[in-house]
């Protein structure tokens, strides 16, 4: 059985990390992670390496090689994928440009509230 990513929506064949079946806890975080609760993982599931990021990944201390290939974090969950992807980067601009203009809308008030003291007390 060839080894492919478990993902929906992705088709990475390209090899990735098994899944945690030895720790039912983070077993559960990367099932609900990838939206697949319902599903149980064998020996020939993966998730690729597409759906982790940079952080997720630590190079080993007691590696005596000069360059060490990062290793996945003990902790690590997958939170990279094709639906988050498309709609946080949207959503953060959005997020972004919404709060600068709150910004702006309160940094006005209150300079109306000083002109309004100010009128107040002389
Ligand atoms: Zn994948």
């Amino acid at each position: 059985m060839p080894q492919c990513c478990a993902v929906p929506m992705c088709a990475n064949k390209k090899g990735g990390h098994k899944f945690p079946t030895e720790d039912k806890n983070r077993l559960k975080q990367w099932l609900v992670a990838i939206r697949r609760d319902k599903f149980t993982p064998t020996k020939n599931t993966l998730v690729c390496k597409s759906h982790f990021t940079k952080d997720d990944y630590q190079l080993p201390k007691d590696s005596v090689l000069e360059k060490p290939r990062p290793v996945l974090k003990k902790c690590a969950v997958p939170s990279r994928f094709p639906w988050i992807d498309q709609n946080s980067s949207l959503h953060q601009k959005k997020k972004e440009r919404h709060q600068r203009r709150l910004a702006r809308n309160e940094r006005k008030i209150s300079v109306q509230v000083h002109i309004n003291n100010e009128k107040r007390e002389g």
